[in-house]
C-alpha cells in the first residue's frame, strides 16, 4: 500500500524495477560497500544490512566477496566465498537483507593485479604480469594467467555462483570498477597487455566478461539476476575511457540484467564533500541508458530525493545507487516514503566510514552512531531502548557529543536539559562548517538540533555557561560534561612531546582562525603535526585571506592520515595549486622574530624559514575545567542528589567528530545500565577451533 503521507513528486522512486528474473520493489539500491567487519564480524555485518532492509531499500548488496583463495586483499577485511564453509555466514547476511522484501545481492571480486595475497601466500594471478597495484607499494608481483589459468578462474567463479545461490542471494554483481576486479583488468588497456584472444581489441578484452556472464547464467540456472559493475572512467592515459566504456556497453547492450556504473577510481567514486558534490558522476553516466535496454544504476552521494527524482526523470538512471547515504541513514527510503524528509540524517561526505576499512578496523559513521554496533551493542539507527530509573539528566555543551547524547537520551524518554555556553548549537562543527569545503559537516548539528527541537522532554538553554557551582546547585542525578576541547598554541603533539621556544612572533591556533582572528596577509608558517584535515583547510583559508603560506610538517606528505579518507592526494594537489610552499619531513626547532628554525626529521640538518606569524595545528586539550572542578568536589555530589558525572567526547579525550557522536550515543545508551565491571562491552565472534 502506498503511504499517503508521501509527496507525490517522489512516487517515481517507489516504482518497482525488473532486474532480469527478479523485481526490485523500488529504485533504492544500496550498492556494495565495505565496512571493516567482513568475514571477521559476520553477524555484525548481517545485522547492519538488516537495518537497511528495515529502512526500505529495494536492493541491498554485500561488500566485495573474494571468490577464491588465490586472490585476496589482506589487510582489508571483506567477504570470502572460498569454499562451502563460507556459505552459512553469507546466508545469514542474505537472510537479513531479504527480511523486508529487498533483493539480496552479492558482489564478487577476483582481485588479480590488486591482490597481494599476504594471507594465503599464493602467487597472484593477473591478466598481465606486473607489480601489485594497491594503495601501498607492496613488493610483490603477479604472474600472467595462461589459457588454462583462465579456464580455472572461470570454474572458480562458477563454484562461487553456485555457492551464492545456495546462500540465498538474488543478484550476483561481477565487480570490475574502481580499478579493482579482474573484469576491469581485462577491459582496460592499462592492465591488459595480452596478445591472445583476450587482449588487443575491445571485443577481445571483453571476451572474459562475456564468458563469465554466460557461466554465471548456467551455474545459477537463470534464477539469479546478473549485474556488471564497471568504472565510468578509469584514470590514466591508457585507462578505460568513458568513450571506450560506451562502446563496450553498446556492443554488449543486453549482456547483464543490470548495468552498475561507478566513477573511475575509488577515490573519485567516493569523493568527500570537500572535493566533490552530490551527483558528481552525472556527466559520465548520462546517455548510458540509451545504449542498453537493461536498467542502469549509478551513485553520487545522493541524499536529496529531488536530486534522485531528477536523474530518473531525465533518463540518466533507473535505480538510485547509494553506499554512504545508506550508511548515514539506513532509513532514507522509508523517510521519503513516509513524508519525513526533515528526518533524513544526511551523509556529510567525511569518509570516516572509509577509514574504518582502510585501517582494518570496524567502520564508524559520523552521522549514524549505530553503524556496525547493531549486533555488537544492540544499537539501532532509529530506535532507542526504553529509559532506566533515572528521571532527569543534565548535558553540558551542545557539540556533537552533547547533541547526540541529548537526542538519544530524549528518545529513550529521559527528561533532558542541554546547556550550551554559546548562542549557536553545534560546538566544533558550528565553527568548522565555516571553513573552506566543510559546509556539509554542519549537517551533524542540523540533524540533531532539528530532531531535538520538537521533543517536549528535551530543553535547550543557549548562552548558558555553567560553572561547577551551577551544576551542583541544579542537582541533576546524572550529568554529562560535553564541553569539548581547544587547540594547543604550542608544538606539542606527536613529533615534539614538549614545546619548543616560540618568543617574539605572533602564534595562532585553529580556534583563533575559526573565530575570525589571525593573519589577514603577510607570510605565515603553518606547522601541522595533526596530519588530518585541519592543517590543509586552514592553509586554504589563509591563502583566501591573502597570506603566503609555508606548510611545515614532520611527515613526508601533507595530511598523511587523510589517506584513510581517500583525500591525501587531492589535498596535497590543492595546496600546491594554491601556491602553498611545502616543507615536508621538517619540524621546528624554535620560532622567533621573523620566522622559524627548522630541522629535517631524517638528518637533523637545520635551516631558517622566514615568516611573520605562526599557526599551530598540533593537538588539542580537553576544555574541561568544569569536569576537573566537579571531580575535585566529588564529596559534595551525594548531598545535592548527583549520582554520577561523566566527561564525554572531546572533553574526555579529543578525537574526530565521529568519536564525539559515538561518545554521546554511548553515554545515552549506557546511562543507568549499572557498572559494566570488567566485562567486554560488546559481542564478538571468535574463530572456530578445528
Ligand atoms: P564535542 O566534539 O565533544 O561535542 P565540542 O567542542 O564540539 O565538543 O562542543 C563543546 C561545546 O560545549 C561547545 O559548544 C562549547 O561552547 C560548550 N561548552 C563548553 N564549556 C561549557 C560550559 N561550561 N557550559 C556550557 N557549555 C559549554
Ligand atoms: Fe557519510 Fe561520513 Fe557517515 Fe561515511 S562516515 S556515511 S561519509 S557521514
Amino acid at each position: 500500500m502506498p503511504d499517503t503521507r508521501r509527496d507525490p513528486r517522489y512516487d517515481i522512486l517507489f516504482e518497482p524495477v525488473r532486474i532480469g528474473p527478479k523485481v526490485a520493489k523500488n529504485r533504492f539500491f544500496q550498492v556494495p560497500h565495505c565496512n571493516g567487519g567482513g568475514y571477521r564480524d559476520p553477524s555484525a555485518v548481517a545485522e547492519m544490512r538488516r537495518t537497511k532492509a528495515e529502512g526500505g531499500w529495494g536492493v541491498i548488496f554485500t561488500e566485495q566477496t573474494e571468490i577464491h583463495h588465490s586472490s585476496e586483499i589482506t589487510p582489508f577485511i571483506e567477504q570470502r566465498l572460498w569454499d562451502d564453509r563460507d556459505i552459512p555466514a553469507l546466508a545469514r547476511m542474505a537472510d537479513a537483507m531479504k527480511s523486508h522484501g529487498a533483493l539480496a545481492g552479492i558482489q564478487m571480486a577476483y582481485s588479480g593485479i590488486n591482490g597481494p595475497n599476504f594471507y594465503t601466500r599464493e602467487v597472484p594471478l593477473a591478466v598481465s604480469p606486473g607489480p601489485i597495484l594497491t594503495f601501498t607499494p607492496d613488493p610483490v608481483q603477479a604472474r600472467a594467467m595462461d589459457r588454462e589459468d583462465i579456464r580455472d578462474l572461470r570454474r572458480w567463479f562458477a563454484n562461487a555462483f553456485r555457492r551464492a545461490r545456495a546462500a540465498g542471494f538474488d543478484i550476483v554483481c561481477l565487480y570490475g570498477a574502481h580499478g579493482f576486479g579482474i573484469l576491469q583488468h581485462f577491459l582496460s588497456r592499462a592492465t591488459n597487455r595480452r596478445t591472445d584472444e583476450y587482449g588487443g581489441s575491445l571485443a577481445n578484452r571483453g571476451r572474459f566478461i562475456r564468458e563469465l556472464v554466460e557461466d554465471c547464467r548456467e551455474a545459477v540456472k537463470g534464477e539469479l539476476a546478473i549485474s556488471l559493475r564497471l568504472s565510468l572512467h578509469e584514470p590514466g592515459p591508457e585507462g578505460l575511457s568513458n568513450a571506450e566504456l560506451r562502446d563496450f556497453v553498446a556492443m554488449h547492450a543486453d549482456l547483464p540484467d543490470l548495468w552498475d556504473f561507478a566513477q573511475g577510481s575509488w577515490h573519485a567514486c567516493s569523493g568527500t564533500s570537500r572535493f566533490s558534490d552530490e551527483g558528481a558522476q552525472e556527466d559520465l553516466v548520462r546517455g548510458m541508458k540509451a545504449l542498453t535496454p537493461r536498467p542502469v544504476v549509478g551513485v553520487g552521494r545522493f541524499t536529496s530525493p529531488d536530486a534522485m527524482v531528477r536523474q530518473i526523470r531525465e533518463g540518466i538512471l533507473d535505480l538510485v545507487g547509494a553506499a554512504r547515504p545508506s550508511i548515514a541513514d539506513p532509513f532514507l527510503p522509508r523517510k521519503i516514503e513516509e513524508g519525513r524528509i526533515e528526518d533524513i540524517r544526511e551523509c556529510i561526505g567525511c569518509n570516516i566510514c572509509v577509514s574504518g576499512d582502510k585501517t582494518g578496523a570496524l567502520s564508524r559513521c559520523t552521522q549514524n552512531t549505530a553503524f556496525m554496533e547493531e549486533w555488537r551493542k544492540g544499537w539501532h539507527p532509529e530506535r532507542a531502548r526504553p529509559k532506566g530509573p533515572t528521571g532527569r539528566v543534565l548535558v553540558v555543551g551542545a557539540g556533537p557529543a552533547g547533541l547526540e547524547a541529548a537526542l538519544q537520551l530524549g528518545r529513550r524518554g529521559y527528561q533532558v536539559t542541554l546547556a550550551e555556553a554559546g548562542r549557536v548549537l553545534g560546538g566544533r562543527v558550528a565553527a568548522e562548517r565555516t571553513l573552506p569545503g566543510l559546509a556539509a559537516w554542519g549537517r551533524v548539528a542540523d540533524y540533531r538540533t532539528g530532531q531535538i527541537a520538537p521533543m517536549p522532554n528535551v530543553e535547550v538553554y543557549r548562552e548558558s555557561r555553567l560553572s561547577a557551582e551551577d551544576v551542583l546547585a541544579m542537582g541533576f542525578p546524572q550529568v554529562a560534561v560535553a564541553t569539548g576541547a581547544r587547540w594547543r598554541a604550542d608544538t606539542v603533539a606527536r613529533f615534539h612531546l614538549s614545546p619548543v621556544p616560540q618568543e617574539g612572533i605572533p602564534v595562532f591556533t585553529p580556534d583563533d582562525l575559526m573565530a575570525g582572528q589571525g593573519p589577514e596577509g603577510g607570510s605565515v608558517i603553518l606547522y601541522d603535526d595533526d596530519h588530518f584535515y585541519m592543517g590543509s583547510v586552514l592553509a586554504e583559508l589563509l591563502v583566501a585571506r591573502g597570506c603566503r603560506v609555508d606548510f611545515v610538517t614532520p611527515s613526508a606528505m601533507v595530511a598523511e592520515w587523510s589517506d584513510n579518507t581517500l583525500e591525501q592526494g587531492l589535498i596535497q594537489a590543492r595546496l600546491l595549486e594554491r601556491g602553498v610552499t611545502l616543507h615536508l619531513s621538517h619540524a621546528p626547532v624554535a620560532f622567533g622574530p621573523g620566522g622559524a628554525r627548522l630541522a629535517c626529521t631524517y638528518t637533523g640538518r637545520e635551516r631558517d624559514l622566514s615568516g611573520e606569524a605562526v599557526v599551530m595545528v598540533t593537538s588539542r586539550l580537553p576544555a574541561s575545567p568544569l569536569w576537573d572542578e566537579l571531580r575535585a568536589r566529588r564529596a559534595e555530589w551525594a548531598a545535592v542528589g548527583i549520582a554520577a558525572v561523566r566527561a564525554i567526547g572531546d572533553a574526555e579525550a579529543p578525537g574526530p567528530i565521529a568519536w564525539a557522536t559515538y561518545a554521546g550515543r554511548r553515554y545515552a545508551e549506557e546511562m543507568d545500565a549499572g557498572p559494566a565491571g570488567d566485562a567486554l562491552p560488546f559481542r564478538r565472534e571468535i574463530a572456530e577451533l578445528l
